[in-house]
């Protein structure tokens, strides 16, 4: 059974460019709800353990560079079947390519500024959850 967490990432372009109470807004108006959220400027190391999956990657680089350009917004949402309606509401990884309406058609700059982070699993959202809200009880499983 699909699970009722994900995570995401309001990322550094669109708090850069005034985008993130937007995007928040966007969310919530969705139906998910807000358990955790803070704003934090990631060192090199966090940012390359949180898209280490992506290492061998020829954008493995820039990508952890761009989500070390400013600070960004991690959150941890609730909403039943959060995972999969999640990756819908945000669109494509290219904003390109993302549909109408979408929060990447709607605010991404590029394929890599890309405004947000969605999870891909229920297993990846509880263990991007804790890789930044380590504290919090009811992101254990
Ligand atoms: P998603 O975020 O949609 O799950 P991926 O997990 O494939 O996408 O990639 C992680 C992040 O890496 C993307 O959100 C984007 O910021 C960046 N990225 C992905 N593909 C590319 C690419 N071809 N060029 C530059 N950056 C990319
Ligand atoms: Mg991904």
């Amino acid at each position: 059974m699909a699970g009722n967490i994900t995570f995401s990432i309001i990322k550094p372009d669109a708090v850069a460019n005034g985008h993130a109470g937007k995007i928040l807004d966007h969310i919530i108006q969705a139906g998910y709800k807000v358990r955790a959220l803070r704003l934090i400027h990631m060192t090199q190391g966090m940012a390359e353990g949180f898209y280490a999956v992506h290492r061998e990657r020829p954008f493995f680089k820039d990508l952890v560079s761009y989500m070390c350009s400013g600070p960004c917004m991690p959150l941890v949402l609730e909403k039943a079947d959060a995972v999969a309606g999640f990756r819908t509401l945000i669109g494509a990884t290219d904003p390109a390519k993302a549909d109408e309406g979408t929060i990447r058609k709607l605010y991404a700059q590029s394929i890599e500024a890309n405004a947000v982070h969605g999870s891909d699993s229920d297993e990846n959202a509880l263990r991007e959850a804790r890789y930044f809200f380590a504290e919090i009880e009811e992101v254990r499983g």
